[in-house]
């Protein structure tokens, strides 16, 4: 028998080329609405300059945009994202914060491109530049321009041999933290999602503590339907949201038809027993 892969109309986690998406904030608009998909968070990481232009494309397509960002926060020296859903773009604190990040990411950058040559890979630098134009620069560009050059057959590889932790391209980063990126994103106006909890590789007590600590710091809502999670992960994500009383996000995380798995609205619809983080601003 064919089983329909599930199906939302509601996509809040999408990527575009203001960061590690590889369609522009038009484009994207455009692929969302022909998939069906009628309200649209764009969550670039650290973030808002696809806003904009995705605004303009979104009205015109009678699709309604939800301003977002997927801000990268460090919590007991674990890497996370936290999403932040019907924030005020233009709220300064906010944009001068971000444009901290973007200096903080190209350090980082320059870092990565060091520690690849002494690994024997030249230009990496310039050409994650190249790749990324005028967004920020993620790992992702590297990983893309180490693909380009040969050293690894997709990006999947390019993360395992050289960008992930312990691997020759990797380095450590001062993000800032968890609380911090939670008030910023409420003095914007913003609505804070712990993005995708279960891609954390945590044990089943640090889970626990690490929601703690979210809902302590003020965060309202984790993700509970993903593109990249599996129906045992949704299962369970819809325990933890229930059990630590949070709202619940869904979103795709879609980033380009390059990656395999995701597609806009590709995601099971979220239960009713979970207060949906758009009753807010329906
Ligand atoms: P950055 O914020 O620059 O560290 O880049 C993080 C992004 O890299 C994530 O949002 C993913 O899109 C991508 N990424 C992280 N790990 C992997 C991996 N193992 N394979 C492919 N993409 C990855
Ligand atoms: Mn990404
Ligand atoms: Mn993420
Ligand atoms: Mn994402």
């Amino acid at each position: 028998m064919k089983t329909h892969p599930p199906f939302s109309p509601i996509d809040l986690h999408l990527h575009s080329t203001a960061s590690d998406g590889v369609l522009s904030p038009s484009d994207l608009m455009r692929e969302v609405a022909d998939a069906g998909v009628r309200m649209a968070a764009l969550t670039d990481h650290d973030s808002v300059n696809g806003l904009h232009e995705a605004g303009r494309q979104a009205g015109a397509l009678g699709l309604e945009l939800i301003p977002g960002v997927e801000m990268t926060a460090l919590w007991q020296r674990k890497t996370l994202h936290i999403l932040g859903l019907g924030i005020d773009a233009r709220h300064p604190d906010l944009r001068a914060y971000l444009e901290g990040v973007h200096a903080c990411r190209l350090e980082r950058a320059q870092r990565i491109a060091r520690r690849l040559r002494d690994a024997g890979i030249e230009g990496a630098l310039d050409g994650a530049r190249a790749l990324a134009g005028k967004a920020l620069l993620t790992r992702p560009h590297f990983a893309r321009y180490l693909v380009a050059q040969g050293h690894a057959r997709d990006v999947q590889e390019a993360f395992r041999h050289y960008l992930a932790r312990g691997r020759p391209g990797h380095v450590a980063t001062q993000w800032a933290s968890m609380e911090t990126v939670i008030e910023h994103i409420h003095g914007a106006g913003g609505i804070a999602v712990l993005a995708h909890p279960l891609r954390y590789r945590l044990t089943a007590s640090w889970m626990r503590r690490l929601l703690g600590a979210f809902v302590d710091s003020g965060g309202e809502a984790m993700e509970v339907s993903c593109g990249h999670y599996s129906r045992d992960e949704f299962e369970h994500s819809i325990r933890l949201a229930r059990h630590h009383g949070l709202q619940g996000s869904q979103g795709s995380d879609f980033h380009g038809y390059q990656s395999p798995w995701t597609r806009p609205g590709r995601i099971p619809p979220l239960p009713e027993s979970i207060p949906p983080v758009w009753a807010s601003w329906c």
